[in-house]
């Protein structure tokens, strides 16, 4: 892959800044590391792959996903014959939302649509793939994440077009965290996450235990988060409900009916953790690091003494503040506000 030039850096939410505060000493490791790693060495030796031809109706694809355990998947035009975009949970979600008229009424859409006419509806002009190639660096992979607001980035091999894994923020902090405990740590992990301000703490999307599947889903379309923290009626945190949770729906067949509260949805969770993954504002982010890389989770709920939802802290911020912000690339203070 071609390096990124300061245009490349410098558009749709994120910036590449000259001049600014000078770095604290070490700040600039992760970045290093990063930089001095390529994809391919974050990438199993083995895992699985599902790839979906377009052709292929949404709802089979969808029931795939749950047969096969895997998240999202790329998708193959046949006529193309090239990679020419990915389905993800989110765009099970889309579909639900934008379909779904009552419990009584099946979802016409979902049962007869196929991939390729739901992504003429959907995107209304052509969306492609955003991939990597095995050589570019892990530094450039969490760019395209970032830069995209994407999830799921497939490693392309250039030479057979092959897609060899589906990279996430999941896996390359996970790399991060095995590896990256070889080199000296940097000061700022001793600091507490209320210092740095690493996360989201203002307007932080939640839902009421009582709501509804289907307000979950306006939620995720509307503010485009990945998960909600679940409150009961004193504001407490008793659940967390995330975009993956929602291909439940698919499993059990039930997505006819998003009357359902939310109670009854985490309650039917076919296989998930125990409570809610928290943090608190006193916690040093090496502690938070190694809780969420430990977890495997994509973000933890950070809460006060009471359990008060006070804000979130995903993979996206640490890997936005620990990689790409020592690199001057912060995110536009127009997305900020
Ligand atoms: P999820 O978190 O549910 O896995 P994402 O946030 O990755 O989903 O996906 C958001 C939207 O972007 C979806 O419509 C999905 O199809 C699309 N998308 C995800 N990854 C890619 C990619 N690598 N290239 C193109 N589109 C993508
Ligand atoms: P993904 O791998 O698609 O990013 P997530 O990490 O969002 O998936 O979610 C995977 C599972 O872990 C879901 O069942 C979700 O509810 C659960 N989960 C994620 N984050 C937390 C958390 N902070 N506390 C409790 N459960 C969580
Ligand atoms: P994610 O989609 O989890 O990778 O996160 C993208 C951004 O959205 C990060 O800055 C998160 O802190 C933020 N975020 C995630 N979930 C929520 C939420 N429920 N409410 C507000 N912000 C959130």
């Amino acid at each position: 892959m071609e390096p990124l030039t300061e245009e490349q850096f410098m558009d749709e939410g994120l910036t590449m800044k000259n001049t600014g505060p000078p770095l604290e000493p070490g700040a600039d490791v992760y970045m290093r590391f990063m930089l001095s790693h390529c994809c391919y060495d974050a990438i199993p030796t083995s895992s699985k792959l599902v790839i979906f031809d377009t052709t292929l109706q949404v709802k089979k694809a969808f029931f795939a996903l749950v047969a096969n355990g895997v998240r999202a998947a790329p998708l193959w035009d046949s006529k193309l014959q090239s990679f020419v975009g990915m389905l993800t949970i989110t765009d099970f979600i889309n579909i639900l939302h934008r379909y779904y008229k009552s419990p009584m009424v099946q979802i016409y859409e979902l049962e007869e649509h196929k991939i390729e006419t739901w992504r003429e509806v959907f995107l209304q002009c052509s969306n492609s793939l955003i991939s990597i190639t095995p050589e570019a660096s892990l530094f450039e992979a969490i760019y395209s994440l970032l830069k995209n607001k994407i999830h799921r980035l497939p490693v392309i091999d250039p030479e057979s077009g092959n897609v060899l894994h589906i990279l996430t923020h999941k896996r390359i902090l996970k790399f991060l965290h095995i590896f990256g405990s070889m080199i000296p740590k940097p000061q700022y992990l001793q600091k507490r996450i209320e210092e740095v301000e690493i996360g989201t703490f203002t307007q932080i999307a939640t839902i009421q235990e009582t709501a509804t599947v289907h307000d979950a889903l306006s939620i995720f379309v509307e503010r485009r988060v990945s998960a909600l923290p679940v409150v009961n009626e004193q504001g407490k945190v008793v659940a967390l409900y995330s975009r993956f949770d929602v291909i439940n729906l698919a499993a059990q067949k039930t997505y006819n009916n998003l009357n359902m509260t939310m109670r009854d949805a985490i309650t039917s969770r076919s296989c998930c953790m125990e409570g809610v993954l928290k943090c608190y504002p006193y916690e040093t982010l090496e502690t938070i690091i190694d809780r969420i890389a430990k977890a495997e989770v994509h973000r933890l709920v950070l809460v006060d003494r009471e359990d008060i939802v006070r804000g979130i802290v995903s993979l996206s911020d640490l890997l936005q503040a620990l990689v790409l912000t020592p690199a001057e690339i912060t995110e536009r203070a127009s997305s900020e506000a």
